[in-house]
């Protein structure tokens, strides 16, 4: 593991090695389209979730609680496909957060199109 993965992502690295056992010893002959496809379905299970959550849809099925199973979920699938690749998930992520940490997002933001915008400040035409 490379020097500059911060402590707290070691334990990600572990949590892989966990992960790459179980999914050799059930899934020996997974391919990666199975994984991306399954990263796909759990999304769309927290989407669903979401969505009922929003529309008060059977709270006891639909809640916070579902929706972290749903992240979790997400993450193995990304973490098997990380293991097939021969990657380290915590040197993946590390990367991206930097460079996500690195984008000046308030200097090119166009109101209405942010995320956390709830309503559009800009029609149609407007300029
Ligand atoms: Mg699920």
């Amino acid at each position: 593991m490379s020097e500059c993965i911060p402590e707290t992502w070691k334990e990600l690295h572990d949590l892989q090695g966990r992960i790459a056992q179980w999914q050799s010893q059930y899934f020996p002959a997974a391919e990666e389209w199975e994984l991306v496809l399954g990263v796909c379905e759990e999304a769309g299970e927290l989407a669903q979730c979401v969505l009922k959550m929003k529309r008060g849809i059977h709270p006891e099925r639909y809640n916070a609680e579902r929706v972290k199973d749903s992240i979790g979920d997400v993450i193995v699938f990304l973490i098997g496909i990380c293991i097939q690749r021969g990657w380290n998930i915590g040197e993946v992520l590390s990367d991206t957060v930097e460079e996500v940490l690195e984008r000046q997002f308030h200097e090119r933001r166009i109101p209405g199109l942010a995320i956390g915008d709830t309503k559009p400040s800009l029609k149609v035409g407007d300029q």
